[in-house]
């Protein structure tokens, strides 16, 4: 099994998760601590468990996403792992290290494995953090529940994040939990029959109640 705890930190209410097999060791995924009292709610956090974080995983470079990177580092000395295409935004300027990561890698930390899914669109190098035994993906802002992640940003592309969506997440177990970057969690199945942007290729489900 895979425990998470999802924190809402910094202005645009994006969620920090940490999660942990039978610990003590532990990951963080898309660090957005950036007040102090996001940190100060972190620690408390961990301490409380008593885990100890392991490496941190990004599923992409935004801002939001990115802000505690440093710190968080400069406090554990901790691998942190990124897709290389977001390390080249041209209105990114990363201030930390990165272990870059490629389409289908595994990624093992301590008692816990990753599948790494890329899934270009929302940024060039967005990718999903899937733990195949557990049922259980981080999406980023690629897929949220209900809707997709925008592709307004002068690198976005809303034709590669279907594609993306489409071809590499939406075939996957329907009973996946996911886990995005902002608002509440779903599954695959949920998303794949009733979210309005894959409507075209929406079907009933037989988890989806048929007077929607
Ligand atoms: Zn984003
Ligand atoms: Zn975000």
């Amino acid at each position: 099994m895979l425990n998470t705890h999802i924190f809402t930190f910094n202005l645009f209410q994006e969620h920090t998760m940490v999660a942990w097999a039978d610990g003590p060791q532990c990951i963080i995924v898309d660090p957005g601590c950036h007040h102090p009292t996001d940190f100060d709610e972190l620690y408390a956090f961990l301490e409380g468990k008593g885990l100890s974080p392991a490496a941190i995983l990004l599923t992409h470079g935004h801002l939001d996403h990115t802000f505690g990177v440093k710190a968080l580092q400069e406090k554990w000395d901790i691998p942190t792992y990124m897709h290389p295409a977001d390390g080249e935004m041209p209105d990114r300027p990363f201030n930390f290290p990165f272990i870059p990561l490629e389409d289908g890698q595994m990624i093992k930390i301590a008692d816990m494995e990753f599948k790494v899914i890329t899934t270009p669109g929302h940024t060039p190098g967005s990718v999903c953090f899937l733990d195949e035994g557990n049922r259980l993906m981080f999406t980023g802002d690629t897929l949220f529940a209900g809707t997709i992640g925008r592709s307004d940003f002068a690198y976005s592309d809303y034709d590669d994040e279907i594609r993306s969506i489409m071809e590499k997440l939406i075939w996957l177990d329907p009973a996946i939990e996911i886990y995005p970057g902002h608002g509440p969690s779903s599954t695959i199945g949920n998303e794949r029959t009733t979210n309005p942007f894959l409507e075209p290729f929406n079907e009933l489900g037989e988890d989806v109640p048929l007077e929607l």
